[in-house]
């Protein structure tokens, strides 16, 4: 989740964001309550800064959220999204951290096929160290998660919505979540835009990907349009607005994905063009999951 810099101004006006009209990708889902058990490991922080928009190269420390944070510590293999956590993972979990250099991994103490304990150890031809079962021999292999959302533009402005639920409770994120089997990074994207903005959208193309690899966390943002002008909170969502990019709640964003996101755009509008954007999300090792600008930006790469 770093230290002094200086403060973009966010002025710029949305300079040319034009809206395609496509076929809907999603006609609205079920909705899904996801019952959220993810926390952030916390640890220190410090000041709080203004609002403008910040270059996400070298961002500075801004904290005044870890007291939310601090509430809800567990391992943190999910702690910068919303979804649940209806795992994929081939194992039970106790969700206890691992104290190791993988300490923001979670650990399996439990096989999911027969329930016997699980050991650590390197297996016949691998050269990492995997949980393995002490009975049946299968591998719990632990992969990263794909977070998906929508940068839902409308009149000039972006849609966010603001957190009902932990972590990041009370605090502002582009709509987003974990993406589920059997759906495409779209459609999860304009679902969870559904669920938590119960706004129905078109997506429009891609604009970013965001890999926090400390956390095991892969974002894809996607431009989107509402097909309607209607948007309402879903029931993950306290609120739900419209913000020009001049009144966009750096302060108050959720994640360091969001900050990043949303700086990017802002860049892009003062620029002139919209761009696809790649890059790392470098977590400061031990930094407060509060702490969204304690990171670096690592293989920016932009088409
Ligand atoms: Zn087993």
């Amino acid at each position: 989740m770093l230290r002094a810099f200086q403060l973009l101004s966010s002025s710029s006006g949305f300079a040319s964001s034009p809206l395609q009209r496509r076929k809907p990708l999603l006609r609205r889902n079920n909705l899904l309550l996801f019952s959220l058990s993810t926390t952030a490991r916390s640890s220190s922080s410090s000041s709080s800064s203004s609002r403008a928009a910040a270059p996400i190269l070298f961002p500075s420390v801004s904290s005044r959220r870890s007291s939310l944070f601090r509430s809800f510590r567990i391992s943190a293999i999910r702690p910068e999204s919303s979804a649940d956590d209806a795992s994929s993972t081939s194992f039970s979990s106790t969700l206890q951290p691992l104290e190791s250099s993988s300490s923001h991994m979670r650990k399996v103490s439990f096989c999911q096929w027969c329930g016997a304990a699980t050991k650590q150890a390197i297996p016949e031809g691998d050269d990492k160290t995997r949980t393995i079962c002490t009975v049946c021999g299968k591998v719990a292999y632990l992969n990263p998660k794909m977070v998906v959302g929508c940068l839902v533009e409308h009149d000039n402005k972006i849609l966010l919505c603001k957190r009902k639920i932990q972590p990041a409770y009370g605090l502002w994120t582009l709509p987003s979540g974990y993406m589920e089997i059997g759906e495409s990074a779209a459609d999860g994207a304009a679902r969870e835009t559904w669920e938590e903005a119960c706004a129905e959208v078109k997506v429009l193309s891609p604009f970013a990907q965001l890999d926090i690899p400390y956390i095991g966390n892969s974002y894809i943002f996607f431009r989107a349009k509402m097909t309607k002008p209607q948007f309402s909170p879903g029931p993950e969502s306290l609120d739900c607005r419209l913000f020009a990019p001049d009144d966009i709640p750096f302060d108050s964003l959720a994640f360091s994905s969001m900050f990043v996101a949303l700086n990017l755009y802002i860049e892009d509008l003062k620029a002139g063009q919209i761009k696809f954007h790649y890059c790392t999300i470098n977590k400061r090792p031990g930094s407060d999951a509060s702490d969204i600008r304690a990171y670096t930006l690592g293989a920016h790469l932009q088409a």
